[in-house]
C-alpha cells in the first residue's frame, strides 16, 4: 500500500523533471501550495493527505464532496474564495493506494498534465508537440468521451500532452 508521503514524492518527481518549468518553481514564483486530499468514497469525504490543511479548509471542501479516481485543481480559491492560502489541490481516491505503483504514477502524470495546462504553463512554458505526438493525440482524443470534454478537460491539447 502506496503512503502519503509516496504519492506526494511521485508528485514532486514528475512535477518537477517532466515539464520545462518545474513544478517547484512555479509554487515558488506564484507563492502557492500544494495540498493532497484523499477521497473517501465509503464515507463520502475527503481526508487530508498531505500539506497544512486547516480544519476549516477542509471543512470547505467536505462542503461539496466529489466522487472521483483522481484530480487536480489549481488555485483553489477560485472555488472557495475562503480558503486560508493559495494551494492548489492534488486529489485521490483512498482505493488507489492499493494500485499497483506504475498505475498510480501514471495516474499522477495524468493529473499533472491537467496542472500544466490550467495553470497556464503550457502557453507561457510550452512543452514542444512535434508531428508524431500529434497523431497519437488524435487517436487518444478519439477515444475519448468528447461529449463530457468541457468536464473532463481531455481536450485534444491535453491528449498532446500526456502523449508526449
Ligand atoms: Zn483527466
Amino acid at each position: 500500500m502506496l503512503t502519503p508521503e509516496q504519492i506526494q514524492g511521485y508528485l514532486q518527481k514528475y512535477g518537477d523533471s517532466l515539464f520545462p518549468c518545474a513544478m517547484s518553481e512555479y509554487l515558488a514564483h506564484t507563492n502557492r501550495v500544494i495540498w493532497g486530499l484523499l477521497i473517501d468514497s465509503d464515507e463520502r469525504r475527503f481526508h487530508r493527505l498531505f500539506g497544512e490543511i486547516a480544519l476549516a479548509d477542509l471543512e470547505q471542501f467536505n462542503s461539496s464532496f466529489h466522487d472521483t479516481i483522481a484530480g487536480y485543481r489549481v488555485r483553489a480559491r477560485d472555488f472557495f474564495p475562503n480558503l486560508t492560502a493559495d494551494a492548489d489541490v492534488f486529489l485521490i481516491s483512498k482505493q488507489c493506494l492499493d494500485f499497483p505503483p506504475s498505475e498510480v504514477e501514471a495516474l499522477i502524470i495524468h493529473e499533472l498534465c491537467h496542472w500544466y495546462i490550467d495553470s497556464g504553463l503550457q502557453s507561457s512554458h510550452p512543452i514542444t508537440i512535434n508531428a508524431k505526438d500529434r497523431i497519437k493525440a488524435k487517436s487518444l482524443h478519439r477515444k475519448t468521451d468528447q461529449s463530457l470534454e468541457n468536464i473532463t478537460k481531455h481536450t485534444r491539447q491535453f491528449c498532446e500532452l500526456l502523449k508526449k
